[in-house]
């Protein structure tokens, strides 16, 4: 009805403005973009905050605010880890300079675990540095092997993974390793048989960065993990966990 539908929306606008004008009883994420660490949900809550503050259309490059980046792969757990990817665009308009770059983050909710950097598979890579320990170790399925058709993975595929992988590492949420072209470097989540990652091998040539360089981490409890985050690559290994 016309009534009910005209009451609604002027209830919405008064919402609206008293939110407006009481932006400084805000309690939740900021409404701006941020380095600190915040659960998806806040996160999630804070930007659909700024969206009814302002408005939805171009609520991505004018808040800056992080949002779930398309297509990646939030439902993927291992162990007690998991990961959600969240992207926020700092990039300039046209003609403009600054202030960023698109920005990828993914968080470990049950850690308390963040990582900002860019581009999208870096920090797909520092999560599975974070909760896989041994990844970067596990076979890589040669490029003549393929992988998948539109029904999912071969027939080949899966025989070559069972009988390359250790057996340990055949679980809910592990990744598996693809050699790739330098097309298609792509990270894809839910690729592996076990609903991981599809790793493209061009994650290998890559060491872990010292951290000032290119990667911002920012830990509520500072102490966690720290010790394997500051590891170059080469002593993540875990030969006697990883035999065949
Ligand atoms: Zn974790």
């Amino acid at each position: 009805m016309p009534d009910s539908f005209q009451l609604a929306f002027d209830f919405d606008e008064f919402e609206r403005e008293d939110a407006r004008n009481n932006l400084a009883s805000w309690q939740g994420a900021p409404l701006r973009f941020t380095t600190d660490y915040y659960s998806p949900d806040e996160l999630d809550t804070a930007f659909a905050h700024w969206r009814f503050l302002n408005g939805g259309f171009g609520s991505i490059p004018l808040s800056h605010m992080w949002h779930e980046a398309p297509a990646s792969g939030s439902n993927i757990s291992f162990g007690e880890h998991s990961i959600v990817v969240l992207t926020a665009d700092l990039r300039p308009e046209p003609g403009v300079i600054g202030p960023g770059e698109l920005l990828y983050q993914a968080i470990c909710e049950p850690c308390d675990w963040h990582q900002i950097s860019h581009p999208e598979n870096s920090v797909v890579e520092a999560w599975h540095d974070h909760a896989v320990p041994g990844w970067r170790e596990l076979p890589v399925i040669p490029a003549q092997i393929r992988v998948r058709t539109e029904t999912g993975l071969t027939k080949l595929a899966q025989a070559w993974i069972a009988e390359h992988y250790p057996k340990h590492m055949q679980i809910e949420g592990a990744p598996i390793i693809t050699e790739r072209t330098q097309f298609g470097t792509r990270h894809v989540p839910g690729y592996s048989p076990w609903n991981g990652y599809d790793l493209s091998s061009t994650a290998l040539d890559t060491t872990v960065p010292p951290r000032a360089e290119t990667i911002v981490t920012l830990n509520r409890r500072p102490m966690q993990n720290e010790a394997l985050e500051l590891r170059p690559a080469s002593t993540l290994r875990t030969p006697d966990a990883l035999n065949r």
